[in-house]
Formats: C-alpha cells, sequence, structure tokens
C-alpha cells in the first residue's frame, strides 16, 4: 500500500494546519532544544503550535519544561500539558523514565500511533514534532500515519555527524517527506572579550553537504548556555531582546520554514 492509502485507510485526524519533523541523524546534536525553542519563537509570534515530543526512546520535553504532570485524558483522548500557552505533550509524561529503552518495532509504532491519534491538540496552525536520533520506525510510522508538511534536519558541523545526515536525508526520500531545509547548531561561539564568532569546527561544512543535495541552511546557531538555560529561569530565547545573536537566528528560521510551507 501507498503512503497516502495507508493514511486514508488509518485515519489519524487532521489536527493541524502544518506539521513540522524535527529531525537529527545523530544524538546529542540538539535537536530536543532546537525543537523546543523553535516552538517557544512562533508562540511570540502568535502562532497556536504543539509541541509532540515522539523521541520515544528518551524524551527529555518534561525535563526542558521542568514538568512532570500527568496528562488527563477526557473522550479517550489525552489533554496535552499546557506550559506558558504552549501545549505539549511526550511519551515521557505517560510512562516512568527509562521503560521505552528497550521496546523495538510494534511496540514503538503503536506509541507513536497513539501520540499521533490520541491527543486532543485542538485547533493548531503548527504541530512541531521532537523525533528520536537516526532513521528508523518512528520517522516511518510518522510518515505513514500523518501528513507531514516538511523536515527540519538539526545537524552540527562535524564530519561524522554530516555522514549521518547524508544518510537521514536518503531515508527522507525515499519515503518521500519533503525536507525543508537544514540548521546547523553549535556553528560557532562568541568571545566575550573580542564579540567575533569563531568557527570551531569548521565554517559552512552544512552549506556544503546542503548544495550538494539542493537543500538550504536555514540558520546557524551559536554554542551557547543561553540556549539551554533551564525554562523556568529564563523561558528560554524569547525573553532575550531583539538583537541578541539566539533570538534573531530563530526568528530568521521561524520566518524561512513560513515562507517554505506558504503561511
Ligand atoms: P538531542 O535532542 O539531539 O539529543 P539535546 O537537545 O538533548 O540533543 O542537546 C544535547 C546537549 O547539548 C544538552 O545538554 C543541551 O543542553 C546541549 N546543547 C544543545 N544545543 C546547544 C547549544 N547551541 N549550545 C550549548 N549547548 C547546547
Amino acid at each position: 500500500m501507498e503512503n497516502n492509502e495507508i493514511k486514508k485507510f488509518l485515519k489519524v485526524p487532521k489536527f493541524a494546519k502544518h506539521v513540522i519533523l524535527i529531525a537529527s541523524c545523530k544524538g546529542g546534536v540538539g535537536k530536543s532544544t532546537f525543537a523546543l525553542n523553535l516552538a517557544l519563537t512562533f508562540q511570540h509570534l502568535k502562532f497556536k503550535v504543539g509541541l509532540l515530543d515522539a523521541d520515544i526512546y528518551g524524551p527529555s520535553l518534561p525535563k526542558l519544561l521542568n514538568t512532570n504532570k500527568e496528562p488527563k485524558v477526557e473522550n479517550k483522548n489525552f489533554l496535552p500539558i499546557d506550559v506558558n500557552g504552549l501545549k505539549t505533550m511526550s511519551i515521557g509524561y505517560l510512562i516512568p523514565d527509562g521503560t521505552a529503552n528497550i521496546w523495538r518495532g510494534p511496540m514503538v509504532i503503536k506509541a507513536v500511533t497513539q501520540l499521533l491519534r490520541d491527543v486532543a491538540w485542538g485547533e493548531l496552525d503548527l504541530l512541531i514534532i521532537d523525533t528520536p536520533p537516526g532513521t528508523g520506525d518512528v520517522q516511518l510510522t510518522i510518515s505513514q500515519k500523518i501528513d507531514v508538511t516538511g523536515a527540519l534536519i538539526i545537524t552540527t558541523p562535524q564530519e561524522l555527524s554530516l555522514i549521518d545526515v547524508k544518510r537521514g536525508i536518503n531515508m527522507f526520500r525515499k519515503v518521500n517527506l519533503p525536507i525543508l531545509g537544514l540548521v546547523e547548531n553549535m556553528s560557532y561561539y562568541v568571545c566575550d572579550e573580542c564579540r567575533k564568532k569563531h568557527y570551531i569546527f569548521g565554517k559552512k561544512s552544512s552549506l556544503k553537504l546542503a548544495k550538494k543535495y539542493d537543500l538550504e541552511v536555514l540558520g546557524e546557531l551559536p554554542i551557547s548556555e543561553n540556549l539551554i538555560k533551564k525554562y523556568d529561569t529564563l523561558h528560554p530565547i524569547i525573553k532575550q531582546k531583539q538583537g541578541d545573536i539566539i533570538f534573531e537566528s530563530f526568528f530568521n528560521i521561524c520566518q524561512k520554514v513560513l515562507n517554505k510551507v506558504n503561511v
């Protein structure tokens, strides 16, 4: 069965105008940090945003948001956890930490299907889905069960990370999931003294790869503790003033994503 036929057959409701997958082909590149900050920037721009942490094996949203409330159930659907207006759902809210590490195949597919089908998001402009690193059951299940507008691939400039990105690009293309672009995290460091950008892992390496695959690099993010300060103490980037390099980077990425999805 083709993906479109499977989707019709499964009748997963359309709950968001656009669904954006946040993918990384390697772990630890800042995918979850990026997904949260992207969602917050869209929320700051007055979009109705949902953030689904579908990183079944290592959900980090509860930790990033410093919340472990249990979602209520209404009419057989989970109600998202609302954090300052941002609607969120994570497998981490539903099962104890570490439980899903050993799940494979059918268990993973079942869990992802439930997260896609059984959450009462209400009307959303954008649903942002944080997926586990790599290209496995979760990505495949999502691409088969809902209409995804496109994926953003997060990488770091190091060669090892970029090798995996090639695999990710090939996989997404195989399942006909559009790639909106690459985002390079931890691209550079701004020195406190000289205020210059230092590209400690090499400059523009993602750009070369992107060009080869006819893709765009939508932004570069610095290594910065401001990006990772706890949600409860900073409300990450959106409390930054305009002109701040991180705020501007996220703002520009959001604009480019909106252009690409024609909003
Ligand atoms: P992933 O979801 O890809 O596994 P995370 O978002 O969990 O990655 O980030 C991995 C680690 O790197 C975390 O400790 C996070 O705080 C840190 N981190 C992510 N992005 C940055 C950045 N731009 N600057 C500094 N630390 C970062």
